[in-house]
């Protein structure tokens, strides 16, 4: 619906790399007034009430056709014992932790990179420090040469089902060499696709063999059509933003041995350790990269590093560069030549940069849990210095990191960076790719959404490539807080193509998807989902299922603590979506077998529906009976609110239990007046297919 909003960016950068076209207009989402509060209480609520099972309970009442007669709820099937698809072992415990004999293989980098900005190549050298920490000796190495999707035979040229307009060469490789025991020689390699293969001569040893694989190569950077990496103009100056640069290492895990999936649009999956990369571009441009700036003398003014150590201590926005200072010979430390822009990052699975002599450049600092501090920063051209534009961003960038710290788990990163350019919406560690005319509360959503992506998934390295639901969903959950928190909620609730994009309650919009016999089950590799289904399965549903799991199965206090153990166990780690189940039950201490059968390995619907209230005995005095009918394979614990002659009301909340045997539960409540009526899920907080059930009212008496 929008063109590359959020991590759509994606679908739409590899949409745009084969050349397809997609509307560019933006969302105006409506603005929806918040749900009332689940726990209000019910105002002159009634003495205790008690449950009884359905077979002590009275028979149903007469009148109507029974609901129970058009279920389609089978209680073994839901809630059967559930198999996991990735196993227990001494890599991965049952808990959801690593296990004792986790391992992982760690690459880190050397790179040396210049760009030509006659002809828009980039040429480099590239050291991978490469460890093998796991139990095998490796024969071969599998490298990743992403930029081979922009060849003209690549299968991603195919697997989207799009005709590409434009093409590169992709990585031209000068020379592959592999260094050990200080000897170096030419590697044995293979290309396939967007795979380099090294078969070495001689294993490295396992539990911690290492080798050098040394590489020299440049290539084409593509220019709009590239979309996740790409470089335009704009009208100071050509932006290159530059991702997917270097060959990667490919992950070599104890889930597949190499995981060699190639590059045929979905995201990453990758080796984690440090960055050492040193970027030469002429004098006149700005490098803004992922991690800390290594050689501020020598690529700064005095002028710019004094406003940077002022922007360190400041919690409003400090302009490093102003518009009126770009073009300007003075605000660089030379006019001539080329200048080289070292930057460094730690412990991170892959950096990114952006270069151009267009960019205004502003700062202030994020203030972390414990004292630490860490510094948004915001590069965009003068034609997105509007109003509400990139003014604002470092503000959005410096709020949301904060609040996903104070939440969740601690930034870890030394800068959080948003650039406006060519690709619009696409995450690297600690940096943003964000577009040129995105402003109001669209730059808010985007601009929490991407940053949103340095915790899922930098931090907690799921594979994307294969499990796009979890990054995008997880990382989406968190900017639902963020929109409710920022300023008072001045752009809550989130509410864009990500998140209820109708702009109505979340658990009405799920209903198409759920009804829909042809969408996707969030469990499916991440490829197969098209892009009728991606934001609303690998965003939108998987979000809403960490919302109903937080505020409607496990409550607040249970979830945040679990999700934040998750979250700290496997930071700088590979979790796969089976340790996500695991860890969630054993830390919040629930068996959620069905909820992860229905939401995740199941479009199930729900609807649960009232029945009647009838006086026990034909007299109130001796209480009521409730009946109550889950009639779709989804259950979820309910919240019913009865009502009685006198006005009062109270509220009870039902465990997905209580249809753990039968379909019809017949609630026993005490009561001294009769009941007038019973409402299900009275704050429309679940996705319940079928409302027009969910009430029942006493008929008015003659
Ligand atoms: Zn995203």
């Amino acid at each position: 619906m929008n063109r590359c909003l959020m991590g759509g960016v994606l679908a739409c950068a590899l949409a745009a790399a084969i050349g397809c076209s997609q509307p560019t207009s933006r969302p105006a989402p409506a603005r929806t007034a918040a749900p009332t509060p689940a726990e209000a209480p019910a105002p002159h609520a009634p003495a205790s009430s008690a449950l009884t099972s359905s077979a002590e309970a009275a028979a149903a009442p007469r009148g109507a056709p029974p609901l129970e007669a058009r279920v389609s709820y089978d209680p073994r099937e839901t809630f059967a014992p559930l198999t996991l698809p990735q196993p227990v072992n001494a890599y991965r415990s049952a808990d959801g932790t690593p296990g004792p004999a986790y391992w992982q293989n760690r690459a880190d980098y050397t790179l040396r990179a210049s760009i030509d900005t006659a002809t828009h190549v980039l040429a480099a050298s590239e050291v991978i420090a490469y460890t093998n920490n796991s139990p095998s000796a490796l024969d071969c190495l599998w490298i990743q040469l992403d930029q081979n999707i922009y060849r003209d035979d690549s299968r991603g040229r195919f697997a989207g089902g799009r005709t590409p307009t434009a093409f590169t060469e992709g990585f031209v490789l000068e020379s592959v060499e592999i260094e050990r025991q200080g000897r170096t020689v030419r590697a044995d390699t293979l290309v396939s696709d967007t795979r380099l293969q090294i078969r070495l001569d001689g294993a490295l040893a396992p539990h911690g063999g290492k080798l050098n694989v040394r590489i020299r190569y440049h290539y084409a950077i593509p220019g709009a059509f590239g979309g996740r990496t790409a470089h335009a103009p704009s009208r100071n100056g050509e932006i290159y933003d530059v991702a997917q640069w270097y060959p990667r290492m490919a992950v070599f895990d104890d889930l597949r041995g190499w995981d060699t999936l190639p590059y045929i649009g979905s995201e990453f999956y990758l080796e984690y350790g440090d960055f050492d990369y040193y970027v030469t571009v002429p004098w006149d441009m700005l490098v803004a990269g992922s991690g800390e700036l290594e050689n501020p003398q020598q690529v700064l003014t005095a002028a710019q590093r004094a406003r940077l150590a002022q922007a360190r201590g400041s919690d409003r926005t400090v302009l490093i560069r102003t518009a009126e200072e770009i073009g300007a010979a003075e605000s660089r430390p030379v006019t001539q030549g080329t200048l080289t822009w070292h930057y460094r990052m730690r412990n991170t699975r892959d950096v990114a940069f952006s270069a151009s002599r267009a960019f205004i450049w502003d700062a202030a600092r994020i203030q972390l849990p414990e004292g630490r501090r860490s510094l948004a920063m915001s590069f965009y051209p003068v034609e997105s210095a509007g109003a509400d534009g990139w003014v604002r961003t470092t503000e959005y960038l410096r709020d949301a990191v904060q609040n996903f710290s104070r939440r969740w788990a601690p930034y870890p990163y030394p800068a959080a960076v948003a650039v406006a350019g060519p690709v619009d919406g696409m995450e690297y560690p600690a940096m943003v790719f964000d577009g040129v005319p995105d402003a109001g509360k669209f730059l808010f959503w985007l601009t929490a959404h991407e940053i949103g992506h340095s915790w899922f998934p930098m931090m907690v390295g799921f594979n994307e490539r294969r499990d796009q639901w979890m990054d995008e969903g997880f990382n989406t959950f968190i900017d639902v807080y963020e929109s409710d928190d920022f300023n008072g909620g001045v752009f809550g609730p989130k509410r864009d193509s990500e998140y209820s994009p109708g702009g109505g309650n979340p658990v009405d919009e799920i209903l198409p998807l759920l009804t829909n016999a042809a969408a996707p089950i969030m469990l499916t590799r991440a490829e197969q989902v098209t892009e009728t289904y991606r934001h609303s399965l690998d965003y939108f549903k998987s979000a809403l299922g960490l919302v109903l799991l937080r505020e409607q199965i496990l409550g607040t206090e249970r979830f945040d603590w679990a999700f934040r153990k998750f979250i700290r166990d496997w930071t700088s780690r590979h979790p796969s979506p089976s340790d996500f189940f695991r860890a969630m039950e054993s830390a919040a201490g629930e068996d959620l077998s069905w909820f992860w059968r229905e939401w995740y390995f199941n479009n199930w619907t729900l609807d649960v529906a009232v029945e009647a209230a009838t006086p026990v005995d034909g007299d109130w005095r001796k209480g009521a009976l409730i009946g109550i009918v889950n009639r779709d394979p989804m259950v979820m614990p309910v919240v019913i609110e009865v009502g009685f002659a006198d006005g009062s009301r109270r509220r009870i909340t039902l465990p997905a239990e209580t249809w753990i045997k039968a379909a019809r539960a017949d609630l026993k409540i005490d009561a001294t007046l009769p009941v007038t009526s019973v409402t299900v899920d009275p704050d429309h907080r679940l996705p319940d297919r079928d409302r027009s059930n969910n009430v029942w009212k006493a008929a008015p008496t003659p």
